[in-house]
């Protein structure tokens, strides 16, 4: 795979990964360098670049991606009517996307200040 992603090749097992959950279309793993308690992403298996094309081209996997988030913090005892949690996408460069594979986090486990940074 020379031209995969980290997150490709993460879950092909190239390099290593704490993988927590998967679905049809989606993996999370957990975050290599966490900013709360709970921090994982969850991942396409196919590398779209950002949630506007994979909202456009595979609307499907969308869903079943928020699924898997929604799966994962109730998990790691996060709901909407507990302590709360974040799913945030960032897309570009300039709002804090690093990684071009299309990714949410699943952020909580502390207070979680509004607007973010
Ligand atoms: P973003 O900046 O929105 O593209 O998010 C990329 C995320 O990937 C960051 O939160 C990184 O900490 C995370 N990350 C980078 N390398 C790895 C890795 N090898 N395993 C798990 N997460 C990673």
């Amino acid at each position: 795979m020379a031209d995969a992603t980290l997150f490709q090749r993460i879950i092909a097992g190239e390099i290593p990964g704490e993988v927590v959950a998967e679905s049809e279309h989606a993996v999370a793993l957990r975050d290599i360098a966490p900013t709360a308690p709970t921090h994982v992403l969850v991942v396409t298996r196919v590398p779209y670049p950002d949630v506007a094309t994979l909202a456009a081209q595979d609307p499907d996997a969308l869903v079943d991606l928020h699924r898997l988030a929604a799966r994962v913090a109730e998990r790691e005892g996060l709901t909407a009517d507990g302590e709360g949690w974040r799913l945030v996408f960032n897309s570009g460069p300039r709002a804090g996307q690093s990684v071009p594979h299309v990714h949410g986090h699943v952020i909580g486990g502390r207070d979680l200040g509004w607007p973010p940074g």
